[in-house]
């Protein structure tokens, strides 16, 4: 049953010699051969052994749109299908130094645009608790591999929700990190200022373990910052009489069963001590809206550069410009197209000022607001998604795909900390509780998510192969 085992676990049982580290690759490279196909994680698998450190044997799966030397990284695009890595992003040398050993690359939608996966390029990935549902995104292989154990972590990435939201899917933890902690370098960029690279994990100490390995400046990312943080020194400690606030705003729009999950993780936090305040954030109704004009116009500047000309895909045409137009007509999914052509539109001379420069506004009130909460209260919390894992092609207008974001992107508005811990299941279905702090508070929202994950107790895992292995 290796595939229970926590990496914290797996990491003592090489060290006493209880497994060898072979062993532990091995078997979780076995049981993701034998899982994938039906779940669908993997764009694609490899061995890329790490150095010796604390991680040694430990095999871990990356999200596709992080360049690895050795592999093909193709953000789940067309545009990308063949295109191999040029170096490795930072954060996974950071775990290949620490010991660690890829054995995969995970699905997501297309340039880590979307909610579910089904608009990844190559295929959609399945939820592990329920294979005609969604396991979120974009992030969704990792979060699928990770909650079905074929791998005992993952890296993902959140620029609007994308670890958070599939962890809340998958039921497991996924921690977004202060934007700033973790460096981009080599990070496929979706929309630069929200970008921000985290792990997915079974529990909060390994969320923590995979954080602080991965922390810090790096002179590859301008937005990196040097500060000394140790994610795991508070994680035990208590946190009563911390403040939380539950904004109105994050709870109107839940079903009667949602609210009572909540309301039960709510209960917990109060056994623990602290206080839970419900009130209004009024800002926040604006979040999505804002979002969804600043991040296509980051996108559509960032996905400039592929032109068919520097990277992947090319269709051969008589003149440049028709090579550029046809390689990008064919390269780009119906999603990615819609955003580069929004953003395109909202950053034009004549609407700049009307949205984009109108949103950056909001932007920052949004972000004040938080940030006025957070001088008094320890955190925010809520549910991270209002519902559950959605069935495959259920949601078909892309109003309603995009406020399946409307918890999990103020925390990327505003650069916060943020994290998902499973709380419970609605109609069989895991959701998750949300806890987003101060910018660099990144300690305390593991702490008060760990000393939550404690009084719930322990959380299943879906039993993939009928097998009884649960
Ligand atoms: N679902 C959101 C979007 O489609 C967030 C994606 C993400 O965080 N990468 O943009």
């Amino acid at each position: 049953m290796l595939f229970k085992r926590s990496v914290e676990e797996l990491i003592d049982d090489v060290k006493i010699g209880k497994l060898d580290e072979d062993t532990v690759v091995s078997y979780f490279k076995e049981r993701s051969a034998r899982l994938d196909p039906k779940l669908r994680v993997y764009i694609s698998t490899c061995t890329i052994k790490g150095k010796k450190g604390p991680l040694r044997g430990i095999p871990f799966a990356v999200k596709d749109n992080m360049q690895l030397n050795d592999t093909k990284t193709t953000s789940g695009s067309k545009i990308l299908e063949n295109y191999g890595s040029a170096f490795t992003a930072t954060a996974v040398k950071k775990l290949l130094n620490n010991g660690g050993t890829v054995i995969g690359k995970t699905n997501l939608d297309e340039f880590a645009m979307g909610s579910s996966t089904e608009y990844s390029a190559f295929f959609a990935s399945k939820n592990p608790w329920d294979l005609s549902r969604v396991p979120g995104g974009s992030s969704g292989g990792s979060a699928a591999a990770v909650a079905s154990g074929m791998v005992p972590f993952a890296l993902g990435s959140d620029t609007g929700g994308s670890i958070r939201q599939p962890a809340s899917f998958c039921g497991i933890v996924g921690y977004k990190p202060t934007y700033g902690l973790v460096s981009r370098y080599g990070l496929s960029a979706f929309a630069s200022s929200m970008d921000q690279i985290g792990p997915l994990t079974k529990n909060v100490r390994d969320a923590a373990l995979i954080g602080n390995m991965i922390f810090g400046h790096d002179s590859n990312d301008a937005t990196t910052v040097d500060r000394e943080i140790n994610v795991m020194n508070a994680l035990e400690n208590p946190i009563e009489g911390m403040k939380f606030v539950l904004p109105l705003e994050f709870t109107k729009d839940l079903s009667s069963n949602a609210r009572h999950v909540l309301n039960e993780a709510v209960e917990n936090l109060k056994k623990l001590g602290a206080k839970v305040e419900e009130r209004s954030i009024p800002s926040l109704k604006y979040a999505v809206s804002v979002y969804y004009i600043i991040a296509p116009a980051e996108a559509s500047s960032n996905l400039s550069r592929y032109d068919g000309i520097r990277y992947g895909l090319r269709v051969e045409k008589d003149s440049i410009d028709e090579t550029y137009n046809q390689t990008r007509d064919e390269g780009f999914g119906k999603e990615v197209k819609r955003r580069i052509m929004l953003g395109t539109f909202t950053l034009s001379a004549t609407y700049y000022d009307a949205y984009f420069d109108k949103a950056q506004r909001v932007r920052a009130k949004i972000t004040d607001e938080l940030l006025k909460i957070l001088q008094t209260h320890d955190a925010i919390i809520g549910p991270t998604t209002p519902k559950t894992a959605f069935k495959f092609g259920e949601i078909s207008s892309p109003l309603d795909y995009y406020l399946q974001d409307i918890y999990t992107i103020p925390a990327n508005l505003a650069g916060l900390p943020s994290i998902s811990v499973p709380m419970g299941f609605v109609e069989n279905l895991p959701i998750g509780l949300q806890i987003m702090g101060k910018r660099f508070d990144d300690s305390k929202i593991l702490q008060i998510a760990r000393a939550y994950e404690k009084v719930r107790g322990e959380f299943p895992m879906p039993n993939v192969e009928n097998g009884g292995e649960k």
